[in-house]
């Protein structure tokens, strides 16, 4: 890839001689490149591109935005092995997964809307009502680091189905994705300044483009934190935002539940991509006089887990995808050992042989309080906390008893009393005995986890505005 030191606006790579960025391979900390840290007035043009852009592409057939998607389906999946590569260097994630879920899951997302657009309703009669859902106009997309074009086709692919354009300020951790993108998008039919890619410094270039009039909304996924302050400056121009954030999520295993299986999904569920998803289920919750059995068989399935290159064919665990990160998740492992949580497994110390790069052993603790630091706060890596619990209620009340509400599982031996926990959950989305990932279904948060909802037709319904005609 040519253009890691360049930005794309109105249609153009343009050469950026300001100050760089570097980008670091999470196994061993080397520099793989330099991305721009560009400047407020490069944000600036580049909204000014997709303001004018706004106009005609909102007006575009749907046809004519199919057109566009298919061309950037076949683009993702010809360069699927690149994508793969970059993402796994740069987030740790083990090149296999990395495969399915990194380059897979933006290819399978992008059929998904394509499969799905001819079928959504962009207008309906409502009475002597004609109802008409209508682009939402510019959009400035920020994304994290750790599903990097996963994230970015979320906000890309169905703003641009909506008729809405584009600025993409992506993670300057992990980048190169978005650039990947960025040059398929450039050989596609999408006309100039519809999508315009800016990297750089969150407090800079991000600031400018939730602060910028012409944005008339800003969708956003990455920590809370961020979040609140997207809120508050989207609040003052009354524009709108999506934001899905952090979260702390729950595994609830009923006393009539498989424990093995239970503790084997959650734990493989925590550790996916070294604990750096957003979704992980970060707390296991197991009745009190099953609480040294589980903390037992998640030693035992941590064992498995054993860190190491993630670009080696067998490795499970890869690092976390900076020295920043690691160190606050060993911070957090400390924390919970200061504190009198049990550990299990792992530690804070390195995993041995891997001195360079940003490795954490996979972390259990048992006995955690449930409002201990680490039972309360997204650490973000590969850590889990056993939490015994008391009765049913009890159980629910300490899955409910953080400010997320991002996702979660129940298991039990009777499917309808799973289901009937699962309801009490307040939580985006609940794993009900194993069920599976469906990308068509609505994904966001409750409370700190998020605002508003991505994939399917809700995350088409983020970018659109609704106007009613009295006929
Ligand atoms: P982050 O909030 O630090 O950064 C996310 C993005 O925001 C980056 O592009 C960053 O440059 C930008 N940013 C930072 N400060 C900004 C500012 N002042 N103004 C505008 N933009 C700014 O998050 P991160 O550390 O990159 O990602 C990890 C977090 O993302 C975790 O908390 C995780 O839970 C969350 N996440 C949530 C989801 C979800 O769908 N709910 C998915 C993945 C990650």
């Amino acid at each position: 890839m040519n253009n890691l030191s360049k930005l794309y606006i109105n249609g153009q790579w343009e050469d950026w001689n300001g100050e760089t960025l570097p980008v670091h391979e999470a196994a061993t900390g080397d520099v793989l490149a330099q991305v721009p840290a560009a400047a407020r007035s490069e944000m600036r043009r580049a909204i000014e591109a997709a303001h004018k852009a706004f106009e005609a592409w909102s007006e575009t057939t749907l046809e004519q935005r199919l057109s566009v998607l298919k061309q950037l389906h076949t683009g993702l999946t010809e360069r699927a092995g690149e994508i793969a590569e970059a993402i796994s260097r740069e987030v740790g994630m083990p090149l296999k997964l990395a495969r399915q879920i990194q380059a897979g899951l933006p290819a399978a997302i992008t059929e998904s809307y394509i499969k799905m657009l001819p079928d959504f309703a962009f207008s309906e009669q409502v009475g002597n009502s004609e109802v008409q859902y209508t682009p939402v106009g510019v959009v400035g997309c920020i994304t994290p680091w750790n599903y990097p074009l996963h994230q970015v086709i979320l906000k890309v692919v169905p703003a641009l189905a909506a008729g809405c354009t584009v600025v993409l300020k992506p993670s300057e951790i992990a980048p190169s994705s978005a650039y990947i993108l960025a040059e398929i998008l450039d050989r596609t039919d999408l006309p100039a300044g519809c999508f315009n890619l800016v990297s750089g410094l969150g407090q800079v270039v991000g600031d400018e483009l939730i602060k910028h009039p012409d944005v008339s909304m800003v969708s956003f996924t990455g920590s809370t934190r961020t979040g609140h302050l997207i809120a508050h400056a989207a609040a003052d121009d009354f524009k709108r935002y999506a934001l899905e954030m952090g979260g702390k999520s729950a595994s609830v295993v009923l006393p009539d539940a498989d424990l093995k299986a239970a503790v084997k999904g959650t734990v493989s569920n925590c550790l996916l991509n070294s604990g750096q998803t957003c979704t992980a289920l970060t707390r296991l919750l197991v009745p009190a006089d099953k609480h040294d059995e589980a903390c037992q068989l998640a030693a035992e399935a941590v064992a498995k887990m054993t860190p190491g290159n993630p670009m080696e064919e067998t490795t499970r665990l890869g690092p976390l995808a900076s020295a920043e990160q690691r160190d606050r998740v060993l911070d957090f492992i400390r924390i919970g050992v200061d504190a009198g949580a049990t550990l299990v497994a792992g530690g804070p110390e390195a995993p041995e042989g891997l001195d360079q790069g940003y490795f954490v052993k996979a972390t259990v603790f048992g006995n955690v309080d449930p409002d201990s630091k680490i039972a309360q706060e997204e650490i973000f890596g590969p850590v889990l906390c056993v939490i015994p619990y008391q009765d049913e209620a009890d159980a629910i009340r300490i899955a409910n008893g953080t400010a997320y509400g991002l996702s979660g599982a129940v298991w039990s031996g009777d499917a309808d009393k799973a289901k009937k926990v699962a309801g009490k959950l307040r939580t985006g989305q609940v794993f009900v005995n194993g069920g599976a990932f469906n990308p068509l279904a609505p994904f966001g948060g409750f409370g700190h986890s998020g605002v508003g909802r991505e994939f399917g037709k809700w995350g088409l319904e983020e970018f659109l505005e609704v106007r009613s005609l009295q006929l």
